[in-house]
């Protein structure tokens, strides 16, 4: 059992019901702030993110089913056990032919035999003569004395008499033995993120277990006098904790494997007793409390830990707050991120860029951010000085994909965020694009 996981149990109590308290107890313990104020423009802090990304150490491999390490990262090579294909592979149904005996339509030909995909040797073994054809299967071997495969859709047959009605070229709708990969080949590379093409990989070359790196674990701590936990009724002035279970969300999506600590009150002695939980995970992940508010103690308590500090704010809408470092205690490194409390900003935050450090621990090279462009269905007007990614909907048709803003009560709305699956990204020294324009859009 990971060391992290101990203080889970602790977790367990309940948590996040209080009664309101004297708004002086909030700073009883306020540390001294040393972070600097590091304000970035996007493209700065995503070159931060990266570049540390570049310098941790990834988990160490485990084996791993096979199903199991969906969405992991390979810590092998996968190679070809045998040659891909390992046969000459007919990619068609039809009559495997001579292209020579076809050059001429319409070409009469004598059906000489049939081979099934999966035929065994006796079957493929019949070859044909000049002007002899022989009935195939999509997936079946191409046997020797024929170099292609007339598709059985060119074909009319009476009797063994076939008559082709279009050509074919030497190979065509034949892929060769070896064509795709030699035996001892290099089919999936360490570092590669494994989806379901590597797992047909995998599957083709019988490995039911692989080397993956083990999920880093992301211990996740939301802050908030106002926050309940979701087993739990909210009171009147209270809204439940949703930023714990959308980063969890986030974080298994991305390859992670959350941690749920319960939720801190805006009280710095409460916030640094669940960050030290925290900081026995690989990575750590505050919500709520790096605003300028009054009762905003995350990143004080951070200093006060000796904390380095990457950043302390980037020029974006949502997430201006969000605050990146790490800090050394006993001996161990760990990278944190303060994202900020409003919903669409954590996750915003969270992908531009906590995602990079999650891939770099989970053994993989960060994935560029899947930027892409599409036409304004509707003219928009902002503000200029930050980059901002708002909720929108990409829609269309292949040539003409479009988009649009999704109707928003800013940073919290929940809905919004449900509702979008892309955000339109505008830099920060436009005010207004009008309806048409093509506009860079970043998707989930
Ligand atoms: P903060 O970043 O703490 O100033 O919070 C900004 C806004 O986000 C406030 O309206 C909070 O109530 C809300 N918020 C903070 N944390 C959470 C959370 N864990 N779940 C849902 N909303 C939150
Ligand atoms: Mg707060």
């Amino acid at each position: 059992m990971p060391p992290f996981l101990c203080c889970v149990s602790f977790l367990r109590g309940p948590v996040g019901t209080h009664p309101l308290r004297p708004v002086e107890s909030a700073r009883t313990h306020v540390m001294s702030v040393t972070a600097q104020n590091k304000l970035l423009s996007f493209a700065e802090a995503r070159q931060v993110a990266e570049k540390y990304a570049g310098t941790l150490a990834p988990t160490e491999p485990e084996l791993t089913n096979l199903l199991d390490a969906v969405g992991l990262v390979l810590a092998e090579d996968l190679l070809a056990d045998r040659d891909f294909p390992p046969f000459p592979r007919a990619t068609r149904d039809g009559y495997a032919v001579r292209a020579a005996d076809v050059q001429s339509v319409p070409a009469e030909l004598r059906n000489v035999g049939s081979i099934k995909a999966g035929a065994c040797t006796d079957d493929s073994d019949v070859t044909a003569g000049t002007s002899e054809c022989i009935e195939i299967m999509t997936g079946a071997p191409v046997p020797s004395g024929v170099d292609a495969v007339v598709m059985i859709e060119y074909t009319t047959v009476s009797g063994d008499k076939v008559t082709v009605s279009r050509g074919v070229k030497a190979r065509e709708n034949v892929v060769a033995a070896g064509a795709e990969a030699r035996r001892g080949d290099v089919m999936v590379r360490r570092g590669a993120r494994l989806h379901h093409a590597a797992v047909a990989i995998a599957a083709a070359v019988g490995r039911p277990e692989l080397a993956v790196h083990r999920r880093p674990h992301v211990a996740v701590l939301a802050t908030g006098d106002e926050l309940v936990d979701i087993n739990l009724p909210p009171g009147p002035n209270e809204i439940r904790n949703s930023n714990t279970y959308s980063l969890a969300a986030q974080v298994n999506e991305a390859g992670g494997e959350a941690m749920l600590l319960p939720v801190a009150r805006d009280e710095a002695d409460e916030i640094a007793l669940l960050l030290g939980k925290g900081l026995n995970a690989d990575l750590l992940l505050l919500t709520g409390g790096v605003s300028m508010g009054k009762y905003d103690l995350v990143e004080e308590v951070l200093a006060s830990l000796g904390a380095e500090f990457f950043f302390t704010g980037v020029a974006i809408q949502p997430g201006k707050p969000v605050v990146f470092g790490q800090i050394k205690l006993d001996g161990k490194t760990t990278p944190f991120f303060g994202l900020p409390g409003n919903p669409v900003s954590t996750m915003v935050t969270f992908q531009l860029f906590v995602r990079p450090v999650l891939d770099a621990l989970g053994g993989s090279a960060p994935e560029p951010l899947p930027f892409a462009q599409a036409k304004l269905k509707q003219p928009l007007t902002t503000k200029t000085g930050l980059t901002r990614f708002l909720p929108a909907r990409l829609g269309g048709m292949p040539e003409n994909p479009e988009v649009e803003l999704v109707r928003w009560q800013g940073s919290g709305d929940l809905m919004a965020a449900s509702r979008a699956n892309c955000y339109i990204v505008v830099p920060p020294d436009r005010d207004r694009f009008e309806k048409g324009e093509v506009i860079s859009i970043l998707l989930f």
